[in-house]
């Protein structure tokens, strides 16, 4: 029986002292070899994305080298051009860090796990922007990638293979979304302008003057990582991590550390070991699920990868059973493995992942991080399950933290919405309109709103001032520049906060 997970530390000094009591007590137990392991997955992967700065560097030497300073961790999936909770978690990692250097004057080391060998959702194949008058409120981006709607054990998914296994982009793809950005913009201005001037904005023309340079630097700027990053990807999901390191470590300064899943997850194989050797069925990581197509079925934490580029969901019929079945969710090859057999042949471990809740229990005891950085989805999902599993095996788990607030700013798309529904007072206007004021968009709109390190400054000073992980986050625009002494903008942003 898994117990409710704690609720999420809502104070970021509360956080960053139980971080910091997690590091004290567990000093001295760490496994120094598989930090160092893990540094040179690390390495390769600044390496192939070209941002091994000195920053990166020094943080990478502190890693690989010993044991006294605080490490902290997040994982997620490589999404295109991310929705701004991705990034956030590298902003939050930051926070605590800062604060720990400053209260406790510790060393800290992040890093960032791109989990590349998980199906791609959604999320990761989209990438959008508000815009009123297009289909659902927003311009989408999309990555085009090959769709078989196949059953899965208890439900379908519609990509069943390895984000890690999607090729490049072609150039035709990567300039299809160049152009509609480009495009977004320059009609968004153009909206602003036309309906500002209707609805009487004294400085209505500011944003045509100043604002369309002011926009069109940032997108310059854009274009040139967009460019760099395909120039060196060899699949998507590098195209992906490739932009959120470049963004991070080159354009912010930060000195957190990248790594791909696909490649270290063998150093964490003694962790698939633990798990299918356990007679118990590691209660609470096996699940029991009632399949529509295998009937009453027990799960394992571990996945097994076809070479086809899917992933093959190992099962049990019964508990106590001692052979390991599943299907490739891609080619439908069956599979079936012995589990003495599994166990002691190394190339088999080495192409396995584990589940989600499976994940943080191994990383956290192989490499003995002191946070994770996790999202609300797994708040509700399964960290029970990590927080259940620990204590019944009397392991210190590290505080897991969430950051996931409501972001509050008015950039071109937010303000076209805004006034636009107030000019064809439509209802279909209406709905569109408070779907974008809820709705949480690529990072992307935060960039070329805002500014490149703008967006990292506002973020974190609104963490460092407010220390509070709930409370809404208001940022500013560079309409905000323009129209800083306009009441109708001050009206306008109330409206939208
Ligand atoms: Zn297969």
């Amino acid at each position: 029986m898994n117990l409710p997970p704690p609720e999420p530390i809502a104070d970021l000094d509360e956080l960053s002292r139980q971080v910091y009591r997690h590091f004290q007590r567990n000093r001295g137990k760490v496994d120094l070899e598989k930090r160092q392991k893990l540094s040179e997955y690390i390495r390769k992967f600044h390496l192939e994305c070209g941002t091994l700065s000195p920053a990166v560097e020094k943080a990478l030497k502190i890693f690989g080298d010993g044991e006294d300073y605080v490490f902290l961790w997040s994982a997620h999936q490589p999404n295109l051009f991310p929705y701004v909770g991705v990034v956030r978690k590298i902003v939050l990692m930051e926070a605590v860090k800062r604060v720990i250097n400053e209260q406790f004057g510790k060393k800290v080391v992040c890093l960032f796990a791109i989990a590349d060998n998980v199906f791609p959702d959604k999320w990761v194949l989209r990438a959008s922007l508000p815009r009123i008058d297009a289909a659902e409120g927003k311009t989408v981006l999309r990555m085009p990638a090959e769709e078989k709607n196949q059953f899965v054990i208890d439900g379908y998914i519609s990509h069943p293979y390895r984000i890690s296994t999607i090729e490049k982009p072609d150039e035709s793809v990567f300039e299809k979304w160049n152009e509609t950005l480009e495009r977004w913009l320059a009609d968004s201005i153009e909206m602003n302008f036309k309906v500002l001037r209707k609805v009487g904005f004294r400085r209505f023309w500011m944003v045509k003057k100043t604002g369309r340079d002011r926009f069109q630097k940032i997108f310059d700027e854009l274009k040139n990582l967009m460019e760099e990053c395909w120039r060196r990807c060899k699949n998507f999901s590098d195209f992906n991590a490739f932009f959120l390191s470049k963004l991070v470590n080159e354009h912010w300064g930060y000195d957190t550390l990248f790594a791909r899943l696909s490649e270290f997850n063998p150093l964490m194989k003694e962790k698939c070991v633990e798990f299918l050797s356990d007679g118990e069925r590691c209660n609470g990581m096996f699940r029991h699920v009632d399949s529509r197509e295998l009937g009453q079925i027990w799960v394992a934490p571990v996945w097994y990868h076809c070479e086809c580029g899917g992933k093959v969901p190992l099962y049990l019929k019964e508990k106590k059973n001692e052979t390991l079945k599943g299907e490739c969710t891609n080619c439908g090859r069956r599979f079936s493995f012995s589990i003495p057999e599994m166990l002691t042949k190394k190339d088999l471990l080495e192409k396995t992942s584990f589940r989600a809740p499976a994940l943080i229990y191994a990383f956290s005891s192989v490499f003995n991080p002191n946070m994770y950085v996790g999202g609300t989805g797994g708040w509700g999902n399964y960290y029970g399950t990590i927080f259940s599993f620990s204590s019944e095996k009397n392991f210190d788990l590290h505080p897991i933290a969430v950051w996931n607030p409501v972001d509050r700013y008015v950039g071109v798309g937010q303000l076209n919405a805004a006034l636009y529904a107030e000019i064809r007072a439509f209802a279909k206007e209406t709905k569109k309109r408070n779907l974008i004021f809820s709705s949480k968009f690529s990072i992307l709109d935060y960039l070329l709103n805002m500014g490149f390190s703008e967006v990292s400054e506002q973020m974190l000073s609104h963490l460092l001032s407010k220390r509070n992980l709930r409370e809404e986050v208001h940022m500013k625009t560079i309409l905000d520049d323009i129209f800083s002494d306009d009441v109708n903008f001050k009206e306008i942003k109330e409206r939208v906060h």
